[in-house]
């Protein structure tokens, strides 16, 4: 494998050339953080987050979907506290006017003090002493631009889970405990941000809040903790040994929190979060119903209690987890003397489960590769390429994760059979077109 620090350079430049995140407005120089999925990096994440929904939403009875608005009530963030405390100590230097955030570790000295030096410029004494900054996009509602229109862009998307809770027990029918799963983008004007799609100021967020009778959340905690691992490792087939717990110290926890993990995931920049496991108590709802003044508590109809749940979160970044994926899959190998890259996805979260090549473009083989290939993509995604030589395109297929090639060749057109090339083992056998569809189908479920 290539030296950490120039892997992500590579994978930043394998995801532009195959197509999976380009930078946002490249044509105009683009735009700060915020980045676009192209047409490979796209079914990556939309299958990342269409097994999340499976195993959350369709595989449980105790968990409900919802879509909440990305605009919400500007209440609402005065309550979750985010108005208040979403916020990063900040520092400007006054004669370049750059900004920085008040623990950048190029900072020497004491910002606000003459000593203190800019990390850009070099002044020094021209820091000014830290400010606290709000992370939250603002815009307004309405015609006019003034305070009182101000709407936020949500942060987070647990709010809108929060704000929903009523509804959705009293429509589902659901009784304690109970979850509710919602993917969706959230915003953050962050300071410092980079590491290609790890932080970003808009990106996707994949939450699950689960309420609880109090006393029984240490155990719900310990579950989802749990279960959260177990599905990264078996259902997304990310490497153990690449990911670890990290528990939150008493200066760590946030605010609202009795206990916190972090999943962290071993980059290429070092180990970080991509996923949080969180015991937030009763302290959203408790102040939705008091900044609300609606009742916000559960009457459990076996005991006749009344309590505001304990909510344990399970919050993980799609983008966050999509680059996990992509970092996890990344491989380079020596094949016969040439350097082959490969990512090595599951195929049930691989963009493309198949490509399909005429070895030759006559003698009957487009013809029949196109039929092949018209069956194969009513079953899977699946790419048709007669470009080049067969060992650019098994190139081309490596480097999108593809992990089944089929090839029509000159014996194809004689007795039907097709060479079935695996991504991984390199290994190459024959099957029988009319068996192609059922061959990949075993392969392919999980
Ligand atoms: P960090 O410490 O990295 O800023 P956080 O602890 O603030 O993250 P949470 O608020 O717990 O993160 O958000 C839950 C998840 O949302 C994170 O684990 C991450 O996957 C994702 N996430 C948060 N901020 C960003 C961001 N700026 N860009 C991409 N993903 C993000």
């Amino acid at each position: 494998m290539p030296p950490a620090d120039n892997l992500m350079d590579k994978l930043v430049s394998l995801a532009k050339r195959r197509g999976f995140v380009f930078q946002s407005s490249e044509i105009y120089g683009g735009l700060g953080s915020v980045w676009d999925y192209g047409p490979l990096g796209v079914e990556l994440k939309k299958n990342i987050k269409e097994r999340w929904w499976r195993s959350m939403v369709h595989e449980r009875e105790d968990i409900e979907g919802l879509d909440a608005a990305i605009l919400m009530h500007p209440k609402v963030w005065e309550a979750s506290g985010h108005v208040a405390g979403f916020t990063d100590p900040l520092v400007d230097c006054k004669h370049c006017k750059n900004r920085f955030r008040a623990d950048d570790p190029r900072i020497k000295g004491t910002p606000g003090q003459p000593d203190a030096q800019c990390p850009v410029c070099g002044s020094r004494g021209t820091l000014t002493a830290p400010r606290m900054f709000n992370l939250m996009f603002k815009t307004f509602m309405g015609p006019l631009e003034e305070a009182a229109a101000v709407v936020y862009l949500r942060p987070e998307t647990a709010q809108g889970i929060y704000v929903n809770y009523l509804n959705v027990l009293q429509s589902s029918r659901q009784k304690i405990p109970f979850g509710i799963a919602q993917i969706g983008k959230a915003f953050r004007n962050e300071i410092t941000p980079g590491n290609f799609t790890f932080r970003t100021r808009e990106f996707e967020q994949m939450e699950m809040q689960f309420f609880v009778k109090p006393g029984t959340d240490g155990e719900w905690f310990d579950f989802w903790r749990h279960e959260r691992m177990k599905w990264l490792v078996g259902n997304l087939g990310i490497r153990a040994e690449k990911v670890r717990f990290h528990q939150h110290t008493k200066l760590e926890l946030a605010h609202y929190a009795k206990d916190a993990y972090d999943i962290e995931y071993e980059f290429p920049f070092g180990w970080n979060e991509f996923e949080g496991i969180h015991n937030r108590t009763d302290f959203d709802l408790a102040r939705h119903q008091e900044y609300s003044g609606k009742k916000l508590d559960y009457l459990d109809p076996a005991t006749n209690e009344r309590f505001v749940p304990y909510v344990v979160e399970t919050s993980a970044g799609a983008d966050r987890t999509t680059l996990v994926v992509l970092c996890d899959a990344y491989h380079e190998e020596d094949v016969a003397g040439e350097k082959r890259v490969v990512l090595r996805f599951r195929p049930t979260i691989a963009p493309l489960k198949a490509a399909v090549f005429p070895l030759v473009n006559k003698d009957g083989m487009p013809e029949l590769a196109r039929r092949i290939y018209d069956d194969v993509r009513n079953h899977c995604n699946a790419f048709y390429d007669d470009g080049g030589s067969i060992g650019r395109r098994y190139r081309r297929q490596d480097e999108a994760g593809t992990p089944f090639g089929i090839t029509i060749d000159g014996q194809s057109t004689q007795d039907g059979t097709v060479t079935v090339r695996d991504r991984d083992t390199l290994a190459q056998v024959r099957v029988a077109s009319d068996r192609l569809v059922q061959f990949l189908g075993d392969r392919l479920r999980g």
